[in-house]
């Protein structure tokens, strides 16, 4: 099974986004359609389908994108108010890209629960 999404023509620039930030492993990229002021998604360079696919060999990726996330707030002055991180799981979670990413949100007070 192909593990290509649109994110992956992203990392490879075949399609446009607004990169705000790269290393060797991970990027982020400003969300198409923001949820808040800031909603960024800071994904894997690696291919990863869904939270369920995270285990021992690529679980250090999955700790980069909350290196990244806080790496941003410190850059983008949120670090005190707060942010909320976010990845979804499969239809229930409210995935619709299978390439995991991590929502980051932030410029705004955000309620809870979240539906
Ligand atoms: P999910 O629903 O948690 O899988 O989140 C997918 C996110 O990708 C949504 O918030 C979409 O708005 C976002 N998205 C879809 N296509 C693009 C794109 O081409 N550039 C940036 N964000 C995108």
């Amino acid at each position: 099974m192909s593990t290509e999404t649109l994110f992956t023509k992203i990392i490879n620039r075949e399609i446009p986004a607004d990169i705000i930030y790269e290393d060797e492993t991970t990027l982020a990229f400003k969300d198409i359609n923001p949820q808040a002021p800031f909603h960024v998604l800071i994904i894997p360079k690696k291919a990863i389908a869904t939270i369920n696919d995270i285990n021992s060999e690529n679980s250090h990726l999955v700790g980069n994108l909350y290196e990244v996330a806080a790496k941003l707030a410190k850059q983008f002055n949120f670090s005190e108010d707060g942010y909320r991180v976010v990845m979804n799981c499969n239809k229930h979670g409210g995935q619709t890209v299978y390439h995991i990413h991590l929502h980051m949100l932030a410029g705004k007070e955000m309620g809870w629960p979240p539906y």
